[in-house]
């Protein structure tokens, strides 16, 4: 058996990982990245719209990996009636399959050792710490001791779970997800994102169509599965949607998945163990767009963890200035989005069209889809009689 030893293990090659790789190295902790996939990046589970705002620290835009630049987003009601919305930064639809890759290239470049095909298969505690992982790597068994372990494994988390952490989700608090790739339309704004609303289209969810050329998207959508009315999948759903959209595409891939939307988790940390990204549950509730949001987890959690190695405790206790940085930056934000979400559940088609009528009277240059979402609510106070407790920041 193999055994290694670093400071820093992250599990997971995705957006959350591979940051948390990259601030970890140029903290100078000595750090591992595995994930189980044979090509970080791949099989690709994303729509791959992705802010740039706040990205530079991490990677530098490359044309190889921006699909299409996107100038607006479009709301469309289940009446047809719809509402353009300009994004609050830049905004783009990349190739995940290579941003991903790159961004764990960039972790290599700090000094990170990165190993694809390296599956963990458990973690190893002693004296109530994590203090590393078993895996299999290359077809190798092997045992790594790390003074501080990041699951970044994504929705379908394990480690945390391995670690005697709470991490699965209701039903109601998960997006089940399926998705396309279609080839052969003819888009009318090929910069334009669709977001498509409604309880026939997905019932506690919506529907895209996230461009990637003049003639292909990612057309894809989202449902809550609690909330299914006629008992069908998130893909007999798309297969609907795409029937009356475009009915000649052609299917370039397809895939399904699931993002938590519940809001983050009450314990991202333990003894030697922190979560970040899907895994901890971080991904916005409404949208359920987590690149960002998981890059930025991953960047604090590094720079939490290389300040508790210098400083010899990687208790829990000393761990817990992770989760509040993150809930000081965006974990507010997320919760107070897991609380609209379960509002807008509950919409029947003629409130989606009300929002999509109060929508196009704000003045949407200066809004992110939160401010926007929060601005309606507060347009229409009577939303909130469907759920209890919700406060909107502002009131
Ligand atoms: C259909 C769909 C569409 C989406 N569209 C968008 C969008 O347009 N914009 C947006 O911002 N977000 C979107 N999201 C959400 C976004 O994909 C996630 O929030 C984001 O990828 C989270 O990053 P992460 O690093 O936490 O996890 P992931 O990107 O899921 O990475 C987790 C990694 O961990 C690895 N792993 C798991 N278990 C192990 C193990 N035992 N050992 C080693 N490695 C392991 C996996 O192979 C994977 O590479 C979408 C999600 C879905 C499902």
């Amino acid at each position: 058996m193999l055994r290694e030893e670093y400071d820093l293990l992250v599990v997971g090659g995705g957006p959350g990982g591979s940051t948390a790789a990259l601030v970890g190295a140029r903290e100078g902790l000595k750090v591992l990245l595995v994930d189980k996939r044979q090509e970080i990046g791949t099989p690709v589970r994303c729509a791959e719209a992705l802010g740039f705002e706040q990205l530079e620290p991490y990677i530098a835009v490359d044309d190889r990996w921006i699909a299409a630049w996107i100038d607006a987003f479009r709301i469309v009601g289940p009446s047809g009636k719809s509402v353009r919305v300009p994004p609050t930064s830049p905004t783009a639809v990349v190739e995940r399959k290579i941003f991903d890759r790159e961004l764990a290239n960039e972790a290599a470049r700090a000094g990170a050792t990165v190993r694809a095909m390296t599956r963990v298969t458990d973690v190893i505690r002693q004296d109530g710490y994590v203090v590393g992982a078993k895996m299999i790597s290359l077809g190798r068994e092997m045992e790594v001791r790390a003074k501080i372990t990041i699951a970044a494994d994504g929705a379908e988390s394990q480690i945390g779970r391995w670690a005697g952490m709470k991490t699965t989700p209701r039903l109601e608090e998960y997006y089940s997800a399926a998705q396309y790739l279609l080839g052969g339309i003819r888009l009318e704004d090929p910069r334009e994102c669709q977001y498509h609303v409604g309880n026939e289209v997905a019932p506690g969810g919506y529907a895209w169509v996230f461009p990637k050329g003049p003639d292909k998207a990612n057309v894809g959508l989202v449902i809550t599965l609690t909330h299914e009315k006629h008992g069908r999948s998130a893909q007999e759903y798309l297969n609907a949607f795409v029937e009356r959209l475009y009915p000649e595409a052609s299917i370039l891939t397809m895939n399904l998945g699931g993002i938590p939307v519940g809001g983050t988790l009450k314990d991202i940390v333990g003894d030697g163990i922190m979560l970040v990204g899907d895994a901890a549950h971080q991904a916005e509730p409404v949208t359920g767009g987590g690149i960002n949001l998981a890059m930025f987890a991953g960047d604090m959690a590094a720079k939490v963890a290389a300040t508790a190695i210098r400083s010899g405790d990687w208790s829990r206790k000393k761990l817990e200035a992770y989760p509040a940085a993150w809930n000081k930056e965006h974990g507010r934000a997320v919760g107070a989005m897991a609380k609209a979400r379960q509002i807008v559940l509950k919409f029947e088609d003629k409130r989606y069209d009300k929002l999509v009528d109060l929508a196009a009277d704000l003045p949407l240059d200066k809004m992110s889809a939160t401010d926007i979402i929060l601005a309606v609510l507060r347009h229409d106070p009577s939303l909130l009689l469907y759920a209890r407790g919700f406060i909107i920041p502002g009131i």
